[in-house]
């Protein structure tokens, strides 16, 4: 798309903004190419059945991922909320009505101590309460250890519903771990995969490793609908997260469930769930459906390689900027994005507010600015972006370095 074309964004006085952070939420996730836009602009001009549209949407999510079922969510976080509430709830439309209070059931989620982290939010959300296990050994270079089965073993009781596992690179003999105990004492596992994409092959692992129901984010890597997500796993229990998703104003008598429902086992017609607030769009479905198409069929290393040349070509304009240190950090066996590493002299926040008060705005990682480092991410930046990345990072790089440094403060 032409930057440089009126816009409504424009009219609205928006920004345009480059991303150079990655698929943060807060700037918009992943970009969708024009492939993804045709489905949703075919699908929003179209009436369905969302039961029918989510259940083919299960099948070739199961056809694409290996997962027994799927489904597209609003996003990892709704992910979460709704897999906790198919933990909780299960087949039982008392209980699924009853969803926050979870006065009366089974309420207690496992997490370790090490996984807790600010989308434990999602999982409370359902009305579950989490119990935490573990110790952070390793974390605190204390000492060796990861996650002991006796530790799981210790904080189950007949309250537990389920584990939530935060995937994370490396952590994988963890997971077996976690599996392996809570399958023993009949818990499913849920995992948060909502960022581990690339590499596509991880669509399938976690769910291959035993995990019950996994969570992906569709606006990220993906490139998918900002607000989509996938959640896939154990039939039975995708079919309860999606029966507490639908709109249930339906007549019991007229209803036709989605084919993932299992009415032998449904206890009644449900009203509303837990998720009917997570409502998901025909457009959403059928754009990350095609979103999920695309990624699993691309060539992850030409990608990977794309990435890895534009990074390099950038790096080098920047290598006679003074006061400014520049190294790839390149994909490897634990790093599926490359990115480039920046070092300003001058204070890295003072560079990072210089960037976003420029005419277009350019937003740098900042998970490592307290130690003065701030990172480039090529995911959603549009190849023909790069030659202005490199002429406002050369420029906000100069303005830090006078004195008064005036544009650093808006
Ligand atoms: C991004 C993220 C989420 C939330 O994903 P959304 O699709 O934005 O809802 C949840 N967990 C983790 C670990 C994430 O990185």
């Amino acid at each position: 798309m032409p930057s440089d074309r009126p816009t409504f964004l424009a009219s609205l006085g928006v920004a345009r903004r480059i991303n150079a952070a990655g698929t943060l939420t807060r700037l918009g996730g992943a970009l969708m190419d024009e492939a993804v836009l045709a489905a949703m602009a075919e699908a929003a001009t179209s009436s369905v059945d969302i039961a029918e549209l989510q259940s083919a949407a299960s099948a070739r999510i199961a056809a694409l991922t290996g997962a027994e079922a799927g489904l597209v969510t609003s996003g990892a976080s709704a992910g979460l909320t709704l897999a906790t509430a198919a933990c909780l709830a299960g087949w039982d439309a008392a209980r699924m009505s009853a969803l926050p209070d979870t006065s009366a059931m089974p309420s207690k989620v496992l997490m370790h101590r090490t996984h807790r982290n600010s989308y434990d939010h999602a999982v409370r959300l359902a009305g579950a309460h989490i119990v935490d296990f573990g110790h952070n050994d390793r974390g605190t270079g204390a000492g060796v250890r990861g996650i002991e089965p006796w530790e799981i073993e210790a904080a189950v009781d007949p309250q537990t519903v389920a584990c939530v596992f935060v995937a994370s690179t490396g952590n994988e003999a963890d997971l077996r771990t976690v599996v392996e105990v809570c399958h023993r004492r009949g818990l499913p596992v849920i995992v948060d995969a909502a960022a581990q994409l690339p590499p596509r092959e991880n669509l399938r692992r976690f769910t291959a490793l035993g995990a019950d129901l996994v969570v992906f984010s569709g606006g990220k890597a993906l490139g998918g609908p900002q607000s989509s997500g996938l959640l896939i796993g154990r039939r039975a229990l995708v079919g309860s997260a999606l029966l507490q998703m639908m709109d249930m104003d339906v007549h019991p008598r007229t209803w036709a469930p989605a084919a993932l429902v299992d009415t032998a086992a449904l206890t009644g017609t449900p009203l509303h769930g837990i998720g009917r607030g997570f409502k998901v769009g025909k457009e959403e479905i059928a754009g990350l459906l095609c979103a999920l198409e695309r990624f699993v069929s691309r060539d992850d290393k030409a990608v990977q390689a794309g990435w890895t040349q534009r990074l390099q070509a950038i790096a080098q304009a920047l290598a006679d900027v003074p006061g400014l240190g520049v190294r790839l950090l390149p994909a490897g066996a634990h790093k599926a994005v490359p990115m480039l590493e920046l070092r300003p002299l001058a204070p890295a926040d003072l560079l990072c507010r210089t960037l976003h008060a420029m005419p277009v705005p350019i937003h740098l990682g900042e998970g490592a600015m307290d130690e003065g480092v701030l990172t480039l991410n090529p995911m959603t930046v549009r190849p023909t972006d790069d030659a202005l990345v490199v002429a406002s990072i050369r420029q906000a790089v100069q303005a830090c370095a006078e004195p008064d440094s005036a544009s650093a403060n808006p």
